[in-house]
């Protein structure tokens, strides 16, 4: 069967922001809840259809890629973590649905509770240039393995961990609220089950034990400050063999020496000797990937713009780089020798002959002065 398009099934617009994404797909995912159509295929397989196009167009770099390839672009299941089996409605209301109901999700299966793990989040400090271009690299982020010496039961060897004795094993427990009858994860055994009276030493009862690993990233060029890069499964493990939580490396831009960023477009300061203000002369300026040429007019002032076309970033979803900005300030010469100074004086009383016409802005400015105080 032929895929939807994902903003279709959303019924947004191309260019929906986050926020729009995410009340489209709340209002759709009620809709299409399991608990409001029971027992209808059709209302689950929208349901899954409106989830997974949620997925993936809240995901910055997912919805690129979908942008520009389409579904060949986007590989459904990598971001499904634990699709299969029992989890896959607890992984649908861990994030949105959590929210909505209140965090009781999952609680109306039987037997012990199955939980997603927790997110993780890794900061990338990386340079302008990085991401600008572009980079792959490898980060050390937190795993975790079976622990060898109770090889995953958490019980010290020997010893078998015992059922629970408040939830009789079932992980959660039923709370009279007013009118309600709620239920609610066991306080005892966090929703497993199981209740270690003799937990292993080497892992404190957890059950596994914390290890760092290599992870490659991929950094797309373009990619700004504050994004993030969701790598999937490889957050915190789940409880009672729910999926994995997510990693999110959350990209942090360095400050520049010379350029200010502001999404595609690039800024910096120009300084320039006030003799080239007011002659006019071709300076050469830096740019992200080499120099530029800007022509300076005979009597330019500090505060103006130029602007180089194409010399700043091309931004993740972008056909075409952003500009670069040069914003000038005129320099006031310092140290002057004796006969420098004389010079200027000389220059100064030429002046006063031109008058009020060789200084545009004072004279704007006199009458300004002059208005406020009459
Ligand atoms: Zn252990
Ligand atoms: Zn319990």
């Amino acid at each position: 069967m032929a895929k939807r398009d994902y903003y279709e099934i959303l019924g947004v617009a191309k260019n929906a922001t986050d926020d729009e994404l995410k009340k489209a797909y709340r209002k759709l995912a009620m809709k299409y809840h399991p608990d409001r159509n029971p027992d209808s295929k059709e209302a689950e397989e929208k349901f899954k259809e409106v989830k997974e196009a949620y997925e993936m167009l809240s995901d910055e770099q997912k919805r690129g890629a979908y942008d520009r390839f389409g579904h060949a672009g986007v590989d459904p299941n990598a971001g499904m973590g634990g699709g299969a089996g029992g989890a896959g409605f607890a992984d649908a209301f861990g994030d949105i649905f959590g929210e909505i109901f209140g965090g009781a999700g999952g609680g109306r299966r039987g037997g012990p509770q199955v939980y997603r793990g927790a997110d993780l989040k890794y900061t990338l400090d990386i340079s302008l240039e990085q991401a600008a271009n572009g980079f792959d690299t490898e980060i050390r982020v937190p795993s975790w393995e079976t622990c060898d010496t109770c090889h995953g039961s958490g019980a010290k060897p020997g010893t078998e961990p015992k059922t629970c004795h408040t939830c009789d094993g079932a992980g959660t427990v039923r709370m009279q609220q007013g009118f309600f009858s709620v239920q609610q994860t066991c306080p005892t055994c966090h929703g497993t089950g199981k209740e270690i009276t003799d937990p292993c030493k080497s892992c404190d009862g957890v059950g596994r034990t914390r290890r760092n690993k290599t992870l490659q990233v991929k950094i797309p060029a373009g990619i700004d400050d504050g994004m993030r890069i969701r790598s999937s499964g490889n957050g915190e493990p789940g409880v009672n063999g729910g999926p994995a939580g997510d990693l999110y490396v959350e990209i942090h831009l360095k400050p520049h020496g010379i350029f200010q960023r502001d999404g595609e477009d690039l800024h910096c300061e120009l300084t320039i000797p006030f003799t080239t203000a007011a002659l006019g002369g071709e300076l050469q300026v830096p740019t992200l990937t080499g120099k530029g040429e800007i022509t300076i007019p005979e009597g330019t002032q500090t505060g103006k713009t130029f602007r180089l076309r194409g010399k700043g970033i091309r931004g993740l979803r972008a056909s075409y780089p952003g500009d670069l900005y040069c914003h000038v300030v005129v320099e006031t010469p310092v140290r002057l020798s004796d006969e420098q100074k004389k010079i200027l004086r000389e220059f100064e009383s030429s002046l006063a002959d031109g008058g009020e016409k060789h200084s545009p802005k004072s004279e704007s400015w006199t009458d300004r002065v002059k208005n406020f105080f009459s």
